[in-house]
């Protein structure tokens, strides 16, 4: 069986760990830190195999070199000559083998034009969202345009309702403050928010998180729905999806 850990780096990134019961090479997402992956692995007796990286940044990135060094892992990430230490570089479409799971590449541009998210479909479907799709919020703007990770994050929308969304960064509570003022007439949100209160008051992950939860709460997969562009019209343009998205994401920049 396949089972996830989060293995928790600097102040809010999550090191999304993957084991199979029956191997004791583990694969780990986005390693920002070297220490925290070396102490894990070190107690649990566990070998590195493989690593996925979403993107350039260094919180993401960071140790790298240093996990190389120590367990010459299979390193796939986005083609971004920019990355150290890359073996495989992968783009939209395709396949990867990893954990005994077959995981598609999305090309998810926005955040940064490099952003890559892996998907794997079966029970549950996994994707592992970098910094474009978090709970209840999405990644800032960094590199790409608003049509960029608007389009990215309708790809990710489509895909099942039960997927686990296993994103970056634990962000929920702050997202969900800003969600309440996004979209004042959704009591799914007001009760996520207590319960992801519960979670963070015993030091639990608010994450992962399904997709059929995150259209329910997250504003930024919701910009056809009246209430949030009802209250994003006091910000700018709503117009449409497009420029109901391009407003919210603004106004969160200054929230
Ligand atoms: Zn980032
Ligand atoms: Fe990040």
């Amino acid at each position: 069986m396949l089972s996830v850990t989060p293995i928790p780096a600097f102040s809010d990134n999550y090191i999304w760990l993957l084991r199979q019961d029956t191997s004791q090479a583990v694969c780990v997402v986005d390693p920002g830190d070297a220490t925290p992956v070396i102490e894990w692995l070190e107690r649990e007796g566990l070998e590195l195999g493989t690593v996925l990286i979403t993107h350039h940044h260094h919180d993401h990135t960071g140790g790298l070199a240093e996990l190389i060094k120590r367990y010459s892992p299979r390193v796939i990430g986005p083609d971004n000559p920019e990355i150290d230490g890359i073996d495989e570089r992968v783009g939209d479409g395709d396949e990867v083998r990893v954990m005994g799971r077959l995981f598609e590449v999305l090309a998810l541009p926005g955040h940064t034009l490099d952003h890559i998210g892996f998907f794997t479909p079966g029970i549950p479907p996994l994707l592992f969202s970098g910094d474009v799709l978090f709970s209840a919020g999405c990644g800032r703007l960094f590199e790409g345009t608003p049509a960029q990770m608007h389009e990215s994050l309708s790809r990710l929308e489509s895909l099942p309702e039960d997927t686990l969304v296993f994103a970056a960064h634990e962000y929920t509570l702050a997202n969900l403050a800003f969600a309440r003022a996004a979209d004042p007439d959704n009591a799914d949100i007001e009760a996520a928010e207590a319960e992801c209160q519960r979670a963070r008051e015993l030091d639990r992950p608010t994450l992962p998180t399904t997709l059929g939860r995150e259209r329910r709460i997250n504003p930024f997969l919701r910009c056809a729905s009246a209430g949030v562009r009802q209250a994003a019209s006091a910000h700018g343009d709503t117009d449409n999806d497009l420029s109901t998205f391009t407003t919210l994401r603004a106004w969160k920049d200054g929230f």
